[in-house]
């Protein structure tokens, strides 16, 4: 998928249409985006809220449990728990 080096506003398009479809991707996809973005100095932002950071599978029915502030979202691949501030 990124053979050569993309420049830093190409990376950005590809990462945006990549999380389009984040569902359908696998961790090995994400795992490699992840790279791109970071190699690129870019946030991913509320995007890193759509896979799970431990197993890198995307969250297709992820258990979600709001306590106290803080959202836990569970991946429903590996059961790591994901806890988020809620804005
Ligand atoms: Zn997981």
């Amino acid at each position: 998928m990124v053979k050569k080096r993309l420049s830093k506003s190409d990376s950005l398009k590809e990462i945006e249409g990549f999380f389009e479809d984040i569902k359908n991707k696998s961790p090995k996809e994400i795992l490699k985006i992840k790279r791109l973005a970071m190699a690129n100095n870019i946030k991913l932002g509320n995007k890193r809220r759509t896979f799970c950071k431990k197993c890198f599978n995307p969250y297709k029915n992820p258990k979600i449990r709001i306590r106290e502030g803080l959202k836990n979202v569970i991946c429903d691949n590996c059961g790591y728990i994901s806890r988020w501030k809620i804005k």
